[in-house]
């Protein structure tokens, strides 16, 4: 097997104390350097916080490992491929298909084994996220009562809204220049004038850009069109703190005009969709199965799933229901994920990952090695002009690469210090059907669906099983296969 490797880096721009994309390549660098890999490719993400989460990045390199481009993938965190540990199912659940290694720079517990190892520990993996992720919470407590109160008094807390500035006192005050562009799209939208994107482009060629300089996408102006805060709702965490936190910049009646408008949009854009596209095939002729809709007597538009196989035995014509096929799916899922022997053997594969506790001694000896690395970070700044350029980089290179090492090492010996207990999983893995939407389970857990005509279903599913393959689940449509 070659050992060619890929790094993959990811920076959301959504948490304090994130790790720079290139800070996360030169690590992975010289993790692939310490493992005897060659790098062959360097995919990265710059995802905005509140945009849509299109991670071209990512997309490509999925790609290129169907092709077998590279035999290990590098990345600094589990959470880099997905901060929500349910959607990185997807995206691992092909690497590992493509027999690609996904290698962790922070968590080297997650990499044992991985050159003779057969079970690929998907949920493993997510679930390792999930403690990680429970964990930074703790950690951030404090920051976050502090948000809280500055957001009960609708104060600004750190993301700039477009439309507006903040003054010494962190309230919002207009600015005027970006209000009018506001109060423009606003206007323009409302008249159906232009659509998103001709809007976007408009913005654009009078010189506008984004609060990071790039230039706008239709995006940006939806999520402008669906702000609150223009007509004074001040929300956080879900809840609407005040209903006059902003200046107001649109009218009532104009805003629900255009929310009416963009509802409709968003309604059809959701209704055409069919999950199980590309997953669901004919028990019958194997072949995929394709959406279809049409309309009932009084203009009802109907969503069905049909065999393209189109034979005697396939489910042709009205088809299968969408929504109650879709839903039978994710029920089905749902079980056996809920089935005792899937739950505890998951389980105990976490448990055995807790075995070694951190050394508090440790924890301090690093500590104080790292101010001293950060010290001389600063004393290299300071002495910026008077040394020779090519020293200062290769020395600030080393220095960070100390740094890198350091927290990773950290980071580690904390993480293992979290344990969880048998209960707190169970906990977890009972709530997860609370939690998960039909589509987060045909997204993430269901890899293939085979139906029949008498409503059948065979579902393999991402889920790691006992004996080393993926668990299989069966279910059944309610009533029968073609009902209209
Ligand atoms: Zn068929």
């Amino acid at each position: 097997m070659s050992r060619n490797a890929a790094i993959y880096a990811r920076f959301s721009c959504s948490r304090q104390n994130e790790v720079s994309i290139e800070d996360q390549v030169l690590a992975g660098r010289g993790f692939a350097e310490a493992n005897g890999l060659d790098v062959v490719g360097v995919y990265s993400d710059r995802a905005m916080s509140g945009t849509s989460d299109a991670r071209p990045g990512l997309q490509r390199m999925m790609r290129d490992s169907c092709r077998h481009a590279f035999d290990y993938v590098v990345i600094w965190h589990t959470d880099r491929i997905h901060r929500n540990m349910l959607n990185a199912f997807s995206s691992l659940a092909v690497l590992f298909k493509n027999d690609v290694q996904v290698l962790s720079v922070t968590q080297p517990e997650l990499n044992t084994g991985a050159d003779e190892d057969e079970d690929k520990n998907l949920l493993l993996w997510s679930v390792y996220a999930w403690k990680d992720m429970r964990y930074s919470k703790d950690l951030s407590k404090n920051v976050k009562r502090g948000m809280q109160s500055r957001a009960d008094k609708c104060l600004y807390l750190g993301h700039k809204v477009f439309g507006y500035d903040h003054d010494k006192d962190r309230r919002f005050v207009v600015n005027e220049d970006e209000a009018a562009v506001v109060a423009w799209c606003f206007g323009v939208y409302a008249a159906g004038r232009m659509t998103l994107r001709e809007m976007a482009d408009d913005l654009n060629r009078r010189g506008h850009r984004s609060a990071r300089g790039n230039p706008l996408g239709y995006n940006f102006v939806e999520a402008m069109l669906r702000r609150e805060a223009y007509i004074g709702r001040y929300w956080y965490k879900g809840r609407l703190v005040s209903e006059d936190g902003y200046p107001r910049i649109v009218g009532s009646d104009l805003f629900a005009a255009v929310q009416e408008h963009l509802g409709r949009k968003r309604r059809k854009a959701e209704k055409g969709e069919y999950l199980l596209l590309s997953k669901l095939f004919c028990s019958s002729c194997k072949k995929r199965m394709v959406g279809k809709s049409g309309y009932g007597r009084a203009g009802k538009a109907y969503y069905y799933y049909v065999c393209s196989g189109r034979h005697t035995s396939c489910i042709t014509d009205s088809g299968l229901h969408k929504d109650v096929l879709e839903q039978a799916v994710a029920d089905a899922v749902l079980k056996t994920l809920g089935d005792h022997r899937t739950a505890e053997h998951l389980i105990g594969r976490i448990m055995e990952m807790q075995e070694t506790g951190p050394s508090k001694d440790r924890i301090d000896g690093i500590a104080r090695e790292l101010e001293a690395v950060e010290r001389r970070q600063g004393l290299l700044l300071d002495a910026i002009d008077s040394f020779p350029p090519h020293l200062l980089a290769k020395k600030a290179d080393e220095l960070q690469g100390q740094r890198l090492g350091l927290e990773s090492e950290m980071g580690r010996l904390k993480a293992a210090g979290l344990t969880l207990t048998r209960d707190d999983l169970r906990e977890y893995m009972g709530t997860l059907s609370n939690r998960l939407s039909v589509r987060d389970v045909i997204e993430n857990l269901v890899m293939g669906v085979t139906v029949a005509r008498d409503g059948k279903l065979r579902i393999t599913t991402s889920i790691p099983g006992a004996d080393g393959s993926l668990v299989e689940a069966e279910g059944g449509l309610p009533g029968t296969a073609t009902q209209q």
